[in-house]
């Protein structure tokens, strides 16, 4: 098995997750679903989009984009992804690019800068070229594009909950549940769980 950026915002969402879904095998019918009709639209947008425009509003001073590479479908010992787009840089950093299909309301959610860190490594690994920042493309706010800084440490942090990941499921080990007890309110596995 190899870990998706998903199964790493799962595990950072609450690490019971993980156990749940992947110990015990309780799928998560209504997320899943929702998963498969927003890559639909995503997809239907994206035929729609220009797709050089970019260039111009992601580059450095002195470090403009030298290299684009499409629809990355990319692997490490531990995690696989596809990235919508892999940029690459006069200074030699690269960065990913990813389409949301969302507005962008003054704030990127953890899950897509999750999502970008997870990315980031996925690309040091295979290209072999530092990776510091990332972008968002908000395809329902006029292709908006918005820069996240992408640190040592948030890279270190999702190798980690993989690391995490791999000791829950190759274990059965029963992690601790979440310290944002707010999020038991919704979970899907509230009732089986014991807090
Ligand atoms: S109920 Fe709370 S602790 Fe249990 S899996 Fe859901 S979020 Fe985690």
């Amino acid at each position: 098995m190899t870990l998706t950026p998903s199964h790493i915002i799962e595990h950072l969402f609450c690490p019971r997750f993980t156990y749940f879904e992947y110990v015990l095998a309780i799928p998560q019918y209504e997320e899943k679903n929702y998963k498969v009709m927003r890559g639909r639209n995503l997809h239907d947008e994206r035929l729609e989009r220009n797709k050089d425009y970019l260039r111009k509003r992601v580059g450095r001073p002195g470090a403009p984009v030298t290299e684009k590479h499409t629809d990355q479908y990319l692997t490490n010992e531990l995690m696989r992804g596809v990235v919508d787009e892999v940029l690459g840089f006069g200074d030699g950093t690269m960065a990913p690019l990813d389409y949301k299909f969302a507005e962008y309301k003054d704030k990127v959610y953890e899950t897509y800068r999750t999502q970008l860190y997870c990315y980031a490594w996925l690309i040091e690994v295979n290209f072999g070229r530092l990776v510091d920042r990332g972008f968002l493309v908000y395809t329902r706010s006029n292709n908006r594009v918005v820069e996240v800084p992408i640190t040592e440490e948030d890279k270190l942090d999702v190798k980690q909950a993989a690391e995490a990941i791999f000791t829950i499921i190759d274990r059965n080990f029963y992690p601790k549940a979440t310290k944002a007890k707010a999020r038991c309110v919704t979970c899907t596995y509230r009732n089986i769980c014991i807090k």
